[in-house]
């Protein structure tokens, strides 16, 4: 029998939907769902999410149907997240939550998008996608009758905001306050951060592979990837690549998810938190040990160099960059080529109205918006 771990309590120091610190519009409960179940459903039900599907990670959307998008993506993360989260007592379901809104705030064309939009608002505020991400459920979404944005829970939006400056930080109120004290969020926030880096490294190696920018034999300098694979091989001397690189893989996943997992179980014992406001005022709890952190930097060190920053994904970055600036420079010119519901946003704040408008285009609409106001052949 299957004896692994269903069902388990919660840990008195993980999150309590029954004692959240609430949202910014008292709304009646929602039974049988608990708050953050229905923070998760209406992260589900957003406009944003959907877009998610036709919003890349590292290679375009257009480039393949087998790579990642930020949908698939966040899937990844919210399947992780859940795991790390049940194995240590937390809640699932905030975890999850999180997940699935993480990435909400991105530009079209991953990076690349994200720091061109950045330097065009450079004298406006900047442009962060973590940022966005929660302008995104705190206003841009706007389905309900009584608020801008999804009016989720205080513990699904602080986990949203992973980072910010103190200068963001003293204008986002609630949220805003861990960064300017200098205080820890819960350790559901904590774990989804690391979910989301697993995530990543791990689908990028495959991802990577698949397109053919890197090869194994550059990846079996890399320790973590290099000990996996050769218990796969070990066990399946004759395994073919197709196979051998999904069993390293998840091997690899497999150590940072068990290695996180323990170590983070040993800093809550050691600090034996008591309840989730003892958590706030710890250091960081989740982690992982020294030698993986180690091991796992030297495989984000790898990717940087070889797949982030190989000329084909350098030359779509510079396509991503010249599209992101041609249409923020274009609809700063004229606003009146904007939709008319940003045209009307735009006379209160209009780089801000441009970059929100932009920054929820997929990247396939961004392409053919782009084409649209430049290509004179192109129709409206
Ligand atoms: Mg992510």
């Amino acid at each position: 029998m299957d004896k692994t771990n269903d069902m388990n309590p919660l840990a008195p120091y993980a999150a309590n939907p029954s004692q959240s610190l609430g949202r910014q519009f008292d709304e009646p409960a929602s039974a049988p769902r608990n708050a953050f179940q229905r923070d998760r459903d209406r992260i589900i039900h957003s406009t944003a999410f959907r877009r998610l599907e036709y919003k890349t990670q590292v290679f375009v959307n257009h480039e393949g149907d087998l790579f990642r998008t930020r949908l698939t993506h966040s899937l990844e993360v919210a399947q992780l997240a859940r795991g790390i989260a049940r194995t240590l007592n937390l809640h699932e379901d905030l975890t999850e939550a999180i997940a699935l809104a993480h990435d909400l705030g991105h530009t079209p064309f991953g990076h690349a998008g994200q720091d061109a939009l950045n330097a065009c608002m450079k004298n406006h505020g900047g442009f962060e996608h973590n940022l966005q991400s929660l302008r995104v459920v705190e206003k841009l979404e706007q389905r309900y009758a009584e608020f801008d944005g999804l009016n989720l829970t205080f513990e699904t939006r602080e986990g949203i905001l992973k980072h910010c400056s103190i200068t963001n930080a003293k204008q986002l109120g609630d949220v805003g306050q861990r960064f300017l004290k200098k205080t820890s969020p819960s350790l559901e926030a904590q774990l989804t951060n690391f979910a989301d880096e697993i995530a990543y490294n791990n689908h990028d190696v495959d991802d990577g592979l698949r397109s053919g920018l890197i090869n194994i034999e550059q990846l079996s300098t890399v320790e973590l990837f290099a000990s996996n694979q050769t218990l796969v091989i070990q066990q399946y001397p004759n395994l073919e690549q197709k196979r051998l690189v999904p069993e390293t893989i998840r091997r690899m996943i497999n150590t940072l998810v068990l290695d996180l997992c323990t170590q983070s179980a040993k800093n809550i014992a050691k600090h034996q938190p008591q309840n989730i406001a003892e958590i706030r005022q710890l250091p960081p709890l989740v982690g992982f040990s020294k030698e993986i952190a180690a091991q796992n930097l030297k495989l984000k060190q790898f990717l940087r160099k070889n797949l982030y920053h190989h000329y084909q994904v350098n030359r779509m970055s510079a396509k991503a960059t010249r599209i992101v600036q041609e249409l923020f420079n274009c609809f700063d010119q004229n606003v009146g080529l904007l939709p008319d519901e940003f045209q009307t946003y735009a006379k209160t704040d209009k780089a801000r109205a441009v970059a929100d408008y932009i920054a929820g285009m997929t990247d396939r609409f961004a392409i053919r918006e782009h084409r649209r106001l430049f290509a004179v052949e192109e129709g409206l």
